[in-house]
Order: C-alpha cells, then structure tokens, then sequence
C-alpha cells in the first residue's frame, strides 16, 4: 500500500479522496463509529446542510471507490514501524503501507449526570453552528460553561446556566433536576464535555496527545505532518474544534501533503 488510512470519517474519506485521484494504492480503515452519530442532521457544510451524517459517509465511500480506493469494515488495533514504512494489523490482517493518515476523530467525555449520554445529540447538544438554530427561541439549559452561554444567548432569551455539580439528572425532553430538589423544565441542554483525541493508534507510535482547554490533541503542522515521519492526522484528532467541513478540509490537505512526500521519495 502507498497510504492506509485509519479512519474514515470526512476527514479520512476526502484524505482517501485526493490519494485515489493520483492513482495512488489506498486502504481506508474504518471503524464506523463517526462522533456526529447520534444526531439526525449535520448543518454548517455548505451544500450539504441539513444532510444526515451517515448519508455524507456513504456518499464518500461511493465517490473514494471511483478511483480504486479500497474500504475494510474494521478496527485497526496495532501499528508498527518496520523500515520506512509501517505494519498494519486489523481483524487478523497484517497491511504494509509507506505512509499513514489517521483521521480517528475524537471522543466526548461528559460529565456522569443520568440521563445526559442518552440525549446527547438530540436534546443535548454542544455546538450552537451545529444545533443552535434548531433550538432558536426554545427554553435552553447551558450547563457549566459561561462562554457557550453566551453563544446560547444569541439564540433564545430564555437561557438558565447550571453549574455541572448542581445538576443531579436530566429528564423528559430536556429538564434540568437539581440538589435543591428542583427541576427546570428545558427543551434543550448545552453542555461541551472534554473532548479527548483518539490517540491509540498515535500513541503507538510514540506521539502523546497534548492537553489543551477543550480536552488533548494530536500536534501536527498546517498540513497534518506530525513528529513522526511518515505519520499524518486529520479532522477531530488534531483539530478538536473542527465541523465536518473542516475535518474534511484537513484531509484533503494531508492527502496532499503525503502524495508529495512520496513524489519525493519515489525520486530518490
Ligand atoms: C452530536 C454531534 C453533532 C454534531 N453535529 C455537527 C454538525 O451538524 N455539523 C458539523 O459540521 N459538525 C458536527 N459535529 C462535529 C463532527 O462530528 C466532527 O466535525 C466530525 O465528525 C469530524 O470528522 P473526523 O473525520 O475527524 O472524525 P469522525 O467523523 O469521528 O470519524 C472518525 C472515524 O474513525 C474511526 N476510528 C476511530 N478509531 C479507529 C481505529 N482504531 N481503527 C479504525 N477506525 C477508527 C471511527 O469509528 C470513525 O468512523 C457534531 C458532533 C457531535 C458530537
């Protein structure tokens, strides 16, 4: 292989993307397990708002296969270097592959308050560009975090802020319990939670997830080099805060990034 890619979210996928228009030999491995699941519709990308996520990704696959880019319905659970290049294992498979873009997203750690996990994505939500217009003028719960208030704020007049160790449950639609014995009906709940690069892949390799305000995250430069030759990342593992567009944008950045560091190599 000249490139496998280890997840394929948008930023895997349209890594894949560009790989495949130059003819290159790519494996995308993917797990299945995109962050924005849970929710019904994806807004924010241009020509595609309101689209359901799991209809981006399909698309995808279907545009990558074109060119010859071939998809495995798998975990990868190890890596090795071996050479200048890398091994590959998934589902008892072993793949050599020059170089590697692990796009593995991140994962939302949220606070252990009952009833938040089931509505996330739904009721419960973080991201006022992704949610925000969907729950305009609606009576909205933030908890913990002042500056999502403040985003919150601009979107209905009726915004109540929680700290988190107030808040002992969430229920109904959205309604807020509290230690006092209260509830606070609400339609909808923001809360941010720690977002915590899939890192294990990375790890491996001898990267460490860096800390940051929102959660860790993969280093690399603007074109998703990392510090380990060979290894780039794209979307969410690197870029915590990035949508779907910008994950996606990433990856056609470091699919580029790779095809011409094997340019160079292949002339050597
Ligand atoms: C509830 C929710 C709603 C959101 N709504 C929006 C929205 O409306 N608009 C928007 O722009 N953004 C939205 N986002 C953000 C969006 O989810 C991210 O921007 C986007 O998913 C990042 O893409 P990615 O490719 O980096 O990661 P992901 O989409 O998370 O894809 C990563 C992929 O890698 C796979 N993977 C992980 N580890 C491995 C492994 N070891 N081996 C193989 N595969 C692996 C995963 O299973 C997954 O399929 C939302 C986020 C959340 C939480």
């Amino acid at each position: 292989m000249d490139v496998v890619v280890i997840g394929g979210g948008a930023a895997g996928l349209n890594g894949a993307l560009m790989l495949g228009r130059v003819r290159r030999n790519v494996l995308v491995i993917d797990a299945g397990e995109p962050r924005n699941a849970p929710a019904a519709h994806m807004h924010g990308f241009l020509t595609r708002d309101g689209m359901p996520p799991g209809e981006l990704l399909e698309i995808g696959r279907k545009e990558v296969r074109q060119y010859g880019v071939r998809i495995a319905d798998a975990r990868v659970t190890e890596i090795v270097r071996d050479d200048d290049g890398f091994i590959v294992s998934y589902d008892g498979t072993e793949v050599r592959t020059k170089r590697v873009l692990v796009a593995t997203g991140l994962v939302d750690e949220l606070p252990d308050i009952p009833g938040l996990r089931e509505r996330w994505g739904r009721s419960v939500i973080h991201c006022p560009y992704c949610h925000g217009w969907e729950v305009r003028d609606q009576a909205i719960g933030v908890i913990g975090d002042e500056h999502l208030e403040l985003m919150f704020r601009q979107l209905s007049d009726d915004v109540i802020r929680f700290e988190q160790d107030q808040v002992t449950a969430i229920t109904g639609t959205a309604d807020v319990h509290l230690d006092t014995g209260e509830t606070i009906p609400r339609q909808a709940v923001a809360i941010r939670g720690r977002h915590v690069a899939r890192s294990e892949i990375l790890t491996q390799l001898g990267l460490t997830p860096t800390p940051h305000p929102l959660g860790e995250f993969i280093e690399a430069d603007p074109m998703g080099r990392t510090a380990v030759p060979g290894v780039y990342v794209a979307g969410n593992v690197t870029d915590l805060s990035a949508t779907v567009l910008m994950a996606a944008a990433s990856g056609a950045k470091a699919g580029a990034a790779i095809n011409f560091d094997l340019l160079q190599s292949d002339q050597r």
